[in-house]
């Protein structure tokens, strides 16, 4: 199980190499920006490393809304960070389920979710595995609740998604982590990736604010046995810096018998 971290993207391979992960997410741009992503000088570094590298698209990205102004610009958006990612050779771009707004309908928000899988089918298709993750918070949101995934999965239909699912994401939302990872599976058949946090909110609390994996609200064996479950590569977005991330990292590998 290949094991890492969320980190700042100037020189992901240091940052890796600081944590002694096999693996990295970082931004290709902005998070909060519209920006798209420059190319990036070292881009053949990063295709021959042997760290596994994912790449977070912005958290300004909402295709499922019916806001044209945001939906149309998030589809292109998302298009050039799929592009970019598979430049620098990442092995999926992560992006969040979205929503729409308070009295739209959240059906129309799933099919365009499927229009967007078609415009970039249209454009040749995503250039690697796009991976949907799961939200804490919003009461219209396309990828916090099962049952909403479910209906996502089914309007997506043939298309080619991955998931991935962050754990304290699920459990501020409001799902229970135990046998998660066999209902999550039921619905999508796949789990790509594990954005493995501990929660500083409570369940249900629809609160997105991580914490390192032996502090916060979970139970730390419940997360161990979710990620174990999983059998999924592993990002933590834990706070910290180094330190704190190096210390999960570590810890995982010890509850998960992983190779260092
Ligand atoms: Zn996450």
């Amino acid at each position: 199980m290949r094991i890492g971290a969320h980190v700042d993207p100037t020189d992901p391979l240091a940052e890796a190499a600081a944590r002694q992960a096999e693996a990295v997410q970082f931004f290709l741009a902005d998070p909060q920006g519209w920006k798209a992503p420059k190319p990036r000088e070292d881009a053949e570094r990063l295709r021959s490393a042997d760290v596994d590298l994912y790449v977070h698209a912005p958290y300004v990205i909402n295709v499922a809304t019916l806001n044209n102004r945001i939906r149309i610009p998030s589809r292109k958006l998302l298009l050039a960070h799929a592009t970019a990612a598979a430049d620098v050779g990442a092995r999926g771009l992560i992006v969040h389920g979205g929503h729409v707004n308070a009295g739209h309908d959240v059906a129309v928000g799933f099919d365009n979710w499927r229009k967007t899988f078609a415009y970039a089918a249209d454009s040749g298709g995503f250039p690697l595995p796009v991976l949907i993750e799961n939200t804490a918070g919003g009461d219209n949101a396309c990828a916090r609740h099962l049952d909403s995934l479910a209906r996502l999965w089914d309007a997506l239909g043939d298309h080619e998604v991955g998931f991935c699912l962050d754990t304290c994401h699920a459990y501020a939302g409001g799902e229970e982590l135990l046998g998660l990872v066999d209902r999550v599976k039921a619905i999508t058949g796949r789990i790509d990736l594990i954005h493995a946090n501990n929660s500083k909110g409570a369940f249900n609390s629809g609160q997105d604010r991580h914490d390192n994996l032996t502090g916060g609200t979970i139970d730390p064996e419940l997360l161990v046995a979710v990620i174990r479950a999983a059998g999924a590569p592993v990002i933590v977005e834990t706070p910290g810096g180094v330190e704190g991330q190096t210390a999960d990292i570590a810890f995982l590998r010890g509850q998960l018998g992983a190779a260092a």
